[in-house]
């Protein structure tokens, strides 16, 4: 049972004020601070605090994986941790994007070795060869969007908007309202030229500015489209994200996102956890690489409501996100003043303290006082940890998944 450090990623969407807070620091941040990465990505992994200095997390690893990760873990992923748990604070939208299945990943990732893209290429598409599914947990109101909208609700939203040059586009969809005709569209709309783009967009975002004025059906929707219209003019992706379901999670509420989801996240705080990847395919709202062809081809187009969970409760206080990601699994304890609860799993654990304070003990006797913004790492070798709170206190459990 050990103290983590952890890196803080300081990308221009972040906040200067909800990672800064979490942690106890002074707010506003002097610069944005997007993600708080708890893991062993080798990019940025966490250290291990010890009375006689950090280790990093990727070392210890890499000496003891079957004392660190336990057997049935290590038999799986070898010496890497297969989840990186992060806070993620967006002050404004992340790119439109979507991440391949394992096997997409595996068949990118060596085609791009043999035809020699350098890794730090900006047309490289594939980092490492594993998929990269994603859940979020909403800390604050987090709003996002993420996959297609069920057809004939984006037919009413597109035939609500007073875009002449538009109609021809939402009744080829009318016309065929499943996922080849989702599929038809967005390739079409994705692959307009520049010169087609820069016509259609202005009389698009014109008519999102009647639509909000009038205070039509569609105005969270309508909002989001010339917010994103503003911040990235000319980009196909405008468009693709009229296309999308706009949610809004309320704290405690997540999303899966599968392989092939599309999706963006808006603003907000939430818990993230995902398979320790780098494999991101953007679709745009971005000014990085947009490789079409190859996002075609990861792109899935199951359509409707997009599940959001608030968890099931797996012991007393915990509740679980399912998910088939065998890579993750996160949960959310809650305790109220004075619950005494052991938390126990097969392989390592981190717990991310995020509201209140917990007081930690385990069988070896070891102790820690854990704030809110803490964290601690679990080897599987020690894994369990009598947890006690007196006070109100939140803590979100990252484990590898079940599967
Ligand atoms: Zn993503």
């Amino acid at each position: 049972m050990e103290l983590l450090h952890n890196a803080v990623r300081a990308y221009a969407w972040g906040s200067r004020t909800a990672i800064a807070e979490l942690l106890g620091r002074e707010v506003p941040a002097p610069h944005p601070e997007a993600e708080l990465w708890m893991g062993a990505h080798p990019g940025d992994p966490s250290r291990v605090v010890r009375p006689d200095g950090s280790r990093s997390l990727l070392e210890l690893l890499a000496e003891d994986p079957d004392g660190q990760l336990g057997a049935r873990c290590a038999g799986r992923w070898g010496s890497r941790l297969p989840f990186l748990l992060k806070v993620l604070a967006a002050d404004e939208p992340l790119s439109l994007q979507a991440h391949p299945s394992a096997a997409q990943a595996a068949a990118g990732f060596a085609a791009e070795e043999s035809a020699g893209v350098p890794m730090d290429s900006s047309v490289r598409n594939y980092k490492d060869p594993s998929a990269k599914p994603e859940l979020i947990c909403a800390l604050t109101e987090f709003h996002a969007l993420a996959g297609f909208r069920a057809p004939e609700r984006t037919v009413a939203l597109l035939r609500s908007l007073e875009a002449p040059d538009f109609t021809p586009y939402t009744e080829l969809l009318a016309a065929q309202p499943d996922e080849s005709g989702l599929r038809a569209l967005f390739t079409t709309l994705i692959t307009l030229p520049q010169t087609a783009l820069d016509a259609l967009l202005p009389q698009v975002l014109d008519a999102c500015v009647l639509h909000v004025k009038e205070r039509g059906e569609f105005d969270l929707e309508c909002r989001t489209i010339l917010e994103l219209g503003e911040a990235y003019p000319g980009d196909a992706g405008v468009l693709a994200a009229m296309l999308l379901n706009r949610l809004v999670l309320r704290p405690g509420e997540a999303i899966h996102l599968p392989p092939g989801n599309l999706h963006a996240y808006l603003h907000g705080t939430g818990v993230e956890i995902l398979a320790n990847s780098d494999n991101v395919l953007r679709c745009g709202l971005t000014p990085k690489h947009v490789d079409v062809p190859e996002l075609l081809r990861v792109l899935d187009f199951t359509c409707g409501d997009m599940p959001v969970q608030t968890g099931s409760e797996t012991s007393p206080g915990l509740w679980t996100y399912r998910t088939p990601s065998p890579e993750f699994e996160l949960s959310r304890l809650e305790l109220t003043a004075g619950d005494e609860v052991r938390v126990d799993h097969d392989g390592p654990q981190v717990l991310l303290v995020t509201q209140g304070c917990a007081r930690m003990s385990n069988a070896s006797g070891q102790s820690l006082v854990v704030a809110r913004g803490q964290s601690v790492w679990l080897p599987a070798a020690d894994p369990a940890v009598t947890v006690t709170a007196d006070e109100p206190t939140r803590l979100f459990r990252a484990t590898a998944g079940s599967g």
